[in-house]
């Protein structure tokens, strides 16, 4: 089939507004805070903000691993900075967060893959906003169970590990991920104790809807609570093509059959990403 030609019309969306969304936005720029929301002009920002929600990434800018679909730079990543974990807290304060997700880039290059600065963070943010949810989305550690043990043992309400795409295309989509490690991950972190385990995938870059429901089937195979699906859209002309834009209908449909397979929440829509409405998943 010929390449979609411009977005839909269910992607265009509107400009963020809001007073809290415009409060946010305000100390955002003032305290140059970093979050995953601005520095990737995330079309749910309106949204997320006004109730509280927001992405923030630690560990650098630069990942050590190269996904074919994600917009953040590969190379020799930064020193590791000891004062992030206080930093990212301080910005969580100073935003009144009530839900943050913690993400980061992959970290091949050391030794603890970046789980240490992973656990200090959440400590630090529950030392200076007992308060405040947290989700952590992270990498797959290689499978390492040490790292992910100390994710473990601080206790996130919400633990996520997003599959990204579907079996046949994880060697084109991730070329350093396999499939089978991500499914691993999910449930030893679920075996170890985890409250909540959540997952993601991306539709739209050329895998039939068959092979997505297999996905969620691995998914709930593996005990995941909370799956999120949305449509692929490509940062630049260098990363991987859009091969189709999911129907709205088809959103639809998936999301009856993941909670016919007793997933606790289903977010299954065009502009959800795997942080999109994150603090309903802690209930
Ligand atoms: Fe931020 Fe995620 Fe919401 Fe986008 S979906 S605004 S990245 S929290
Ligand atoms: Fe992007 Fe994560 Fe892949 Fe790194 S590992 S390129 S941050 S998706």
């Amino acid at each position: 089939a010929a390449p979609p030609k411009g977005k839909p019309k269910w992607l265009r969306v509107k400009l963020p507004t809001g007073r809290k969304y415009t409060e946010l936005r305000g100390l955002v720029d003032k305290y140059k805070l970093h979050t995953i929301c601005t520095s990737g002009s995330c079309p749910n920002m309106g949204e997320c903000w006004g109730e509280g929600t927001a992405t923030f990434m630690i560990l650098g800018n630069i990942c050590t691993r190269s996904c074919g679909f994600c917009g953040v730079k590969t190379g020799r990543p930064e020193t590791i900075d000891w004062e992030e974990p206080e930093k990212v807290a301080r910005s969580i304060r100073l935003m009144n967060i009530k839900h943050a997700v913690l993400t980061s880039v992959d970290r091949d290059d050391l030794k603890d893959m970046g789980s240490i600065i992973w656990a200090e963070t959440v400590n630090a943010v529950r030392r200076m906003s007992p308060g405040t949810t947290l989700e952590t989305l992270i990498p797959d550690f290689q499978g390492v169970e040490r790292n992910i043990d100390r994710i473990v043992e601080v206790a996130p309400e919400v633990i996520s590990h997003n599959m990204e795409t579907v079996k046949r295309l994880t060697r084109e989509v991730r070329i350093q991920a396999k499939y089978e490690r991500s499914l691993e991950v999910l449930q030893y972190l679920k075996e170890k104790g985890a409250r909540r385990t959540k997952s993601g995938i991306m539709l739209g870059l050329g895998e039939t809807e068959e092979e997505v429901v297999d996905t969620m089937r691995d998914l709930r195979n593996a005990d995941v609570d909370v799956v999120t699906i949305g449509q692929y859209l490509q940062p630049s002309k260098k990363h991987l093509p859009v091969k189709q834009f999911i129907l709205p209908e088809q959103f639809d449909r998936l999301r009856e059959i993941g909670l016919d397979m007793g997933f606790r929440h289903v977010e299954s829509g065009a502009l959800v990403r795997s942080s999109y409405k994150a603090h309903k998943h802690v209930d």
